[in-house]
């Protein structure tokens, strides 16, 4: 992946983040709100179920009371006609008639089979002088009410409703086919009961529900419906968020775009000019004997210091620079760099090795043997301190051909090493075709080196291969002392790793060579004093001996 879509990719998911976050708040609030909405609306139906009820229970009363007062009292001829005319001034009376303590019929109008039915409780002494039962008969879910008056002498007058009273109200729209209403006198007799047929979730959770109570008589409307259905109003604004979301969404997404992606051709101009500007240069990073404790070499990689001085680490851009074949022109200003900045030093130091990656695509012709003579032929740096590393991360196209450059290389006096050996597939076939000269273990296995066996065998047949091989060895990645403890050892004398130092600029790696050499030599001087010492105290004691 090159530099430039990672950072399309991180757009796109921050502009989707952004757009579908604010989705799951607007439907919590949505569905808040109509729950919210839908218990209102149950509230304002419980309400009406129960003042309807109310009414009809206190218009009764009172033209029971009234007759009563008047002393229509008896199921004489004369009262029937009272009681008639009554019926029909109060549309929803449909019978009026007198009963006993027990709750019976003993007379009706209009006239009907009494057929001693009990029709509404008992009386009781301390019981209030109203009473209210249900008939069988219904209409709509709504049963007909009776409605009593004591009377003095353990008898009473009561009056049939008609259930039209207390029937039908179907609440809004959304609820209409789900909800249900129930409206209960307190001893549990059901009044009226409506709707919940299709009820589309059973879970009482899951159920809206709300209760109102008469403030006069003992009356309970409840009133329940599916948290679903209510939700269901809210489906269409739900819908519109979504789509709105998704609007911004791809808004968010083009804005995105629009700033982040250029022109492949535009990147790569960019890149061309990056190249132009000489913004991809070497950092130098030290390659020890850990025996001697001196310097080696080094091995150089490659980094971009962009225009406002942010260092850029080769992961970032090398796929891009290899893809697009910018590479070539990278590796080849690097080198000459490296010749004017460290080629004092090489020349001083004949001894020094400097390492140069290659990728695959230098194996593909001879031109990488033609730049190294361009660049190093009358330079301070000469052919035989030169390594190129070549990895066994990805397969070489042509092996013959690689084979063939190596030689080429290698008869100037280059040497050849494997990178990253044990990570790739090449193994074995490379290290024998290709005909190389040193080894680097991989940071891979340097890294449980101290603790692994397994790994150490590892490291210990590589070891025994290279050597059987006269191949040399370096170490990479090496970060603790116990790793280097370990390595010599196993008879590894080249290391490399952020023990000693990391990749850094030409300035600071010519003052750690210096510096190095310095504490070499101060050691090898020491060394000797302390010899020189020893051969004298021993000389000593052999002539202390002869005297
Ligand atoms: P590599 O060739 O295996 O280089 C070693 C990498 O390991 C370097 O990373 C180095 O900084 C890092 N390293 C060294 N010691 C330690 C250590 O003790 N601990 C850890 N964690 N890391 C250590 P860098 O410089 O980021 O380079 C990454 C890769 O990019 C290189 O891996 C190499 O494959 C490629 N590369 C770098 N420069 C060039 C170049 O000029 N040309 C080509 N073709 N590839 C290059
Ligand atoms: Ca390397
Ligand atoms: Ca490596």
């Amino acid at each position: 992946m090159s530099f430039r879509y990672i950072g399309f990719a991180k757009t796109v998911m921050v502009a989707l983040l952004l757009a579908t976050t604010p989705l799951f708040a607007i439907n919590i609030i949505l569905n808040q709100y109509a729950e919210r909405r839908a218990i209102t609306e149950m509230e304002a139906m419980g309400n009406v179920s129960v003042h309807r009820a109310e009414e009809a229970i206190s218009t009764t009363v009172s033209l029971l009371q009234r007759l009563d007062r008047d002393d229509v009292q008896t199921c004489s001829a004369e009262d029937r006609v009272i009681f008639e005319k009554q019926i029909v001034e109060h549309g929803m009376i449909d019978a009026i008639g007198l009963a006993d303590a027990s709750g019976q019929r003993m007379c009706i109008i209009p006239d009907r089979d009494l057929a001693g039915k009990i029709i509404l409780p008992p009386i009781r002494a301390d019981g209030p002088l109203v009473g209210i039962g249900m008939l069988e008969r219904s209409f709509l879910g709504a049963h007909a009410a009776v409605i009593s008056w004591d009377l003095k002498n353990q008898t009473r007058l009561f009056a049939e409703v008609t259930p039209a009273v207390i029937a039908m109200d179907p609440g809004p729209e959304y609820l209409r086919s789900y909800r249900r209403t129930e409206l209960r006198l307190g001893n549990n007799l059901l009044w009226y009961s409506v709707g919940g047929y299709n009820s589309v979730d059973s879970d009482p959770e899951a159920m809206l529900s709300v209760e109102t109570a008469s403030e006069l008589y003992p009356l309970v409307a409840t009133v329940t419906a599916p948290a679903s259905s209510a939700r269901q109003a809210v489906q269409d604004l739900k819908v519109l968020a979504a789509a709105a979301c998704a609007g911004i969404a791809l808004l968010f997404v083009a804005i995105g775009v629009w700033f982040s992606w250029r022109p492949e051709s535009e990147a790569n101009d960019e890149f061309a000019a990056a190249i132009r500007n000489g913004e991809f240069i070497p950092f130098y990073q030290p390659v020890m004997d850990i025996e001697s404790h001196r310097l080696r070499g080094c091995e150089v990689l490659m980094r971009w210091r962009r225009q406002n001085g942010v260092i850029v680490s080769p992961g970032q851009f090398m796929a891009y620079a290899e893809n697009n074949d910018h590479i070539f022109e990278m590796t080849r200003h690097m080198m000459r760099v490296a010749v004017e900045e460290v080629g004092e030093l090489y020349g001083d130091n004949p001894d020094l090795k400097l390492s140069i990656n290659l990728f695959a695509g230098h194996f593909r012709d001879r031109e990488i043997v033609s730049d190294i003579k361009a660049i190093f032929e009358k330079s301070r740096i000469s052919y035989q301190q030169i390594v190129v590393e070549v990895t066994e991360r990805h397969p070489l196209e042509d092996m013959e051909l690689a084979r063939k450059i190596i030689a080429e290389l290698q008869a100037l006096g280059v040497r050849v090493a494997l990178d990253d050996v044990g990570t790739g597939h090449g193994g074995m076939a490379y290290l024998q075709k290709l005909g190389v000269d040193i080894i680097k273990i991989d940071k891979m296995f340097i890294d449980t080196i101290s603790s692994d066996d397994s790994s150490t065998t590892i490291v210990d047949s590589m070891v025994e291969l290279a050597d059987n091989l006269g191949m040399g060895i370096i170490a990479e990645g090496v970060e603790m002392e116990e790793q280097i403890e370990r390595l010599l050892e196993l008879g590894v004398t080249a290391a490399q790793g952020y023990f000693f130092a990391q990749p850094m600029p030409a300035g600071e790696f010519i003052e750690f060579a210096e510096r190095t050499e310095l504490e070499a030599r101060e050691r090898d001087r020491m060394a000797a004093e302390a010899a020189a010492a020893e051969r004298a105290a021993s000389e000593a004691d052999v002539k202390g001996a002869a005297a």
